[in-house]
């Protein structure tokens, strides 16, 4: 494996750097406010509209995808690791470059197995940032860390699909320009458990498809984003709204969060780096007992630890990501779950290193830290929880070494 980044890396690394510099950074205060002091807290921020625009004209944009017609960026996975964690270092990054969840993995999804029609409605749009879109997986009635769990209902009658089910933490779907869901329930309950699940798209203005709530973590609604609670009553949608086939839905899901997971442990190795950086700074201005904070042994002994840690998660999330372009999602998969074992916990705790050392600014609204905090804590359960990865991945180290 190199550990040097080609040309065209170090370029869009070195523009991406200069443009979270110069107008994300910048913005992220504006972009905040402007969702605290609106009547209407799910109501997009002006900032993010011309943030996205510039971007673009930039050539900062879609850089996730490796290549659909005249989109995407064709970089490897390999390449993209230090983008993404430049994204990472900021709340609004992603979107500003139109390379955030749940997005990245609905198009991913789409380019490869959507039909010509899906790609032309519900693609098109999203690769050009016009809408966006969220992922229906969870219920609230079964564990749904265990995807044969899922009990929405989706039944064929005539031309249409019947969607019946409950479903959670979707995130994104309370966002006004949340187009489409994909929704994921059981086509055939009678099928092997793996054979059970389809994939449909359902448009978000279909009637029968209601939002309940808002869900909050640790308290945020995280507008004008947010994560619902929703309901399907009898939600009916043409049968070329499935994607795939019938019975292939876990197989997608698969296909979907494998890269869904090694982006978000990029984005928190940049949080976790931000929120290190900061440590730094305040702790060499404040001063306690006389001294600076940063003269205290056992500061110094955070900040060298959290440097080991993220400087090890990197490499691991590199490694994950260069297997995964040379073999396959399948072949690279314990490589995946160790980083997505590994990355959400190092972040967590590395910011929450960075909030004690910034003492009670450090989990008010005017820091960093407490949002990017809650985002590493929440990844330790989304996308698969810690202890799923770990069960599956020593489950074929046994294998591996019993064989
Ligand atoms: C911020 C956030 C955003 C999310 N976004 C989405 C989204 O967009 N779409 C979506 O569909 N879902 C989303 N989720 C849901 C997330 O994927 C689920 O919460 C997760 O899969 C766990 O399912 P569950 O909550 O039903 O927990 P359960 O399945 O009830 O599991 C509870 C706990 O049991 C333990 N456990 C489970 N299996 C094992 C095992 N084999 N060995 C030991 N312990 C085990 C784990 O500690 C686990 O956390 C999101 C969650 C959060 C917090």
């Amino acid at each position: 494996m190199h550990f040097e980044y080609s040309p065209k890396v170090r370029d869009l690394l070195g523009r991406l750097e200069r443009f979270m510099e110069d107008h994300v950074y910048p913005a992220e205060h504006e972009y905040h406010d402007f969702i605290e002091h609106s009547d209407n807290r799910w109501v997009i921020p002006p900032v993010m509209q011309q943030l996205k625009a510039r971007a673009r004209s930039e050539g900062l944009w879609n850089l996730f995808l490796a290549k659909f017609d005249d989109y995407g960026s064709g970089l490897t996975n390999l390449e993209y690791a230090p983008l993404a964690e430049v994204m990472g270092r900021s709340f609004i990054g992603p979107e500003v470059f139109n390379c955030n969840a749940p997005d990245t993995g609905n198009m991913e999804l789409l380019a490869r197995y959507g039909s010509e029609a899906q790609k032309q409605q519900w693609l098109l749009p999203l690769l050009n940032g016009e809408i966006r879109s969220a992922f229906a997986m969870t219920e609230p009635a079964v564990a749904s860390s265990d995807a044969t769990n899922i009990e929405c209902r989706i039944e064929r009658d005539g031309d249409d699909y019947v969607i019946n089910g409950h479903k959670w933490w979707t995130t994104g779907a309370p966002d006004p320009r949340c187009a489409f869901l994909i929704v994921m329930g059981k086509t055939d309950p009678a099928a092997p458990p793996h054979h059970q699940q389809t994939q449909v798209i359902v448009p978000m203005d279909t009637p029968g498809l209601k939002l309940l709530r808002p869900l909050r973590v640790f308290g945020d609604d995280d507008a004008p984003h947010g994560h619902a609670e929703i309901l399907f009553e009898n939600v009916r949608v043409p049968v070329g709204n499935r994607i795939g086939d019938e019975g292939q839905g876990f197989e997608i899901a698969q296909s979907r969060l494998g890269p869904g997971r090694i982006h978000h442990c990029m984005r928190l190795i940049g949080s976790a780096q931000r929120a290190l950086e900061l440590m730094c700074a305040r702790v060499e201005h404040r001063v306690a007992f006389g001294r600076k904070l940063s003269e205290q042994g056992s500061i110094r002994e955070d900040i060298a630890r959290s440097l080991c840690e993220i400087e090890q998660a990197r490499l691991l999330t590199l490694k994950a990501a260069d297997k995964m372009d040379r073999t396959s999602y399948k072949d690279a998969r314990d490589l995946i779950a160790m980083i997505k074992i590994v990355a959400p916990t190092m972040a967590q705790q590395v910011i929450d290193r960075a909030i004690q050392a910034h003492g009670a600014l450090g989990l008010c609204q005017d820091s960093f830290l407490p949002r990017a905090f809650a985002n590493a804590r929440a990844i330790r359960l989304a996308d698969g929880p810690d202890q799923v990865h770990m069960a599956s991945l020593g489950k074929a180290v046994i294998k591996r070494y019993t064989a």
